[in-house]
């Protein structure tokens, strides 16, 4: 059993570098590491062999590339595959650090990249540090607990993506889900990184269905919510099958340090690195989002009459550009909509006016841009409209933020036409999930 409280003699400030860590060169973009070359899939060009000339990335000042760190070729064409570039910030601050076998404390949430941050940190190091011989296929190497369902199966997903130019095997133990089946990999399948839910975890490894005992990679991720979901007490059971902390490298994320989980992740961890993260805003659960997909000439028909259909709602509508605002101000006015301009070219004054009545409720429809929209803060705003999706995803992210606030609920829809659909995936990307679409067509004109 792990003697958490075991003291450290005083002179040992530093995490000691883990003995069997090669030491790479640094920044060595052009590494041939014989061990890491790549096949192409068997169908195609079989001595075809995938190279890091593969991945053509350009440098970009203050932006760190998959390249510049020492990750394996393999895991390099998973993240290619998967059409990452550059790293997210807490990429970039973790994995120089997790690469090398330090533990870490990260304060993160969902949206910033954190999956794949830690992901590709175990990954390899399981392909640099080969077993020479695995004790049992049903021995994780691996362990990340995640407190829902859907959390972990998201990360099962990524780790099958980021491992699927690997031999590793990713198995998922989740609560809620088909238990024999799940019985039935740990018995037929060779357990490498074992994705799970605290409970279901349990109850495998209680009945030894699943041996932590060499677990070499441990993560808990959103351990503030298992916190408040009540797992603790069986993540501590878990994490005490596991070997001694000094011998597992343990990455644990949150998004808020309460104390309880401030003292539990210091228990858990062996001198961490600390990071945080905090995203600059980030989509709120209350909104509701949908994505219209609609022929351009559609658009006007289409939101006019979601206006009429949503009655007195609150409502801002956000277009790219000033003379698409006062266009659609016209045409909104002209069908008796009781609605004002917001942007930068109407006087500050007139602007506070605005505001005014848009809060008592006198203007029922703002028609802004992102600049001024930036400025909007009224609670009770029902419904953001984005009559063209702005062209930068961080703005998408702040439109919509103008709804749901304070707890409210609140929905945004967001026009896609021929000319902007192709900034769907750029926007899904950042917000970290994909948002339902619906083909509209007007039934006036
Ligand atoms: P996460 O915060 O881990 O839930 O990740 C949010 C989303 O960002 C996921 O869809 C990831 O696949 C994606 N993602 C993670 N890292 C990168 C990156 N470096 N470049 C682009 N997308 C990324």
């Amino acid at each position: 059993m792990e003697n958490q409280n075991q003291e450290v003699s005083p002179e040992m400030t530093e995490k000691p570098k883990r003995t069997r860590r090669p030491k790479r060169a640094k920044n060595n973009t052009n590494k041939e590491h014989s061990s890491d070359a790549v096949n192409t899939s068997s169908t195609e060009n079989q001595s075809k062999i995938w190279s890091i000339e593969d991945f053509d990335v350009a440098e970009v000042e203050g932006k760190v590339r998959f390249h510049d760190l020492n990750i394996p070729d393999r895991v390099l064409k998973s993240i290619a595959e998967m059409g990452f570039e550059y790293c997210s910030e807490i990429q970039a601050e973790s994995l120089p650090m997790t690469l090398q076998g330090y533990d870490i404390i990260g304060q993160a949430q969902t949206g910033t990249g954190k999956t794949a941050a830690f992901l590709i940190a175990m990954i390899s190091d399981f392909l640099d540090y080969p077993l020479e011989k695995k004790e049992g296929n049903n021995y994780a190497r691996g362990l990340i607990i995640a407190p829902t369902r859907e959390l972990a199966l998201q990360i099962a997903d990524e780790a099958v993506k980021l491992t699927a130019n690997t031999h590793l095997n990713v198995v998922s133990l989740v609560g809620g889900m088909n238990y024999e089946k799940q019985k039935m990999a740990l018995a037929n399948e060779t357990v490498d990184i074992v994705v799970a839910t605290p409970g279901r975890l349990l109850d495998f490894a209680r009945s030894r269905k699943v041996q932590l005992g060499k677990v070499e990679c441990l993560v808990l991720d959103e351990a503030d919510r298992m916190l408040s979901m009540g797992f603790i007490p069986d993540v501590k059971s878990i994490i005490r099958m596991t070997p001694h902390k000094e011998s597992r490298q343990t990455m644990l994320f949150s998004a808020t340090f309460p104390k309880d989980i401030q003292a539990l992740a210091k228990q858990w961890t062996f001198f961490p690195k600390e990071i945080s993260v905090v995203p600059k805003e980030s989509t709120n659960k209350n909104i509701e989002q949908v994505i219209y997909t609609v022929e351009a000439d559609q658009k006007w028909p289409v939101l006019k009459e979601l206006i009429e259909e949503n009655g007195a709602q609150r409502t801002i509508i956000f277009a790219n550009r000033r003379d698409e605002t006062r266009d659609l101000h016209e045409r909104l006015r002209k069908a008796n909509i009781n609605c004002a301009i917001l942007s930068g070219e109407v006087a500050q004054d007139k602007r506070v006016k605005t505001l005014k009545g848009f809060k008592d409720g006198t203007i029922q429809v703002l028609v802004a841009t992102d600049v001024a929209g930036r400025g909007i803060h009224v609670d009770n705003v029902e419904l953001v409209v984005n009559y063209a999706l702005p062209e930068d995803p961080e703005d998408y992210v702040h439109r919509i933020g103008r709804t749901g606030r304070g707890g409210e609920t609140g929905k945004s829809v967001s026009f896609a036409s021929e000319d902007d659909a192709f900034l769907i995936p750029e926007i899904e990307k950042l917000i970290g999930e994909s948002i339902r679409c619906e083909y509209m067509v007007g039934t006036s004109q």
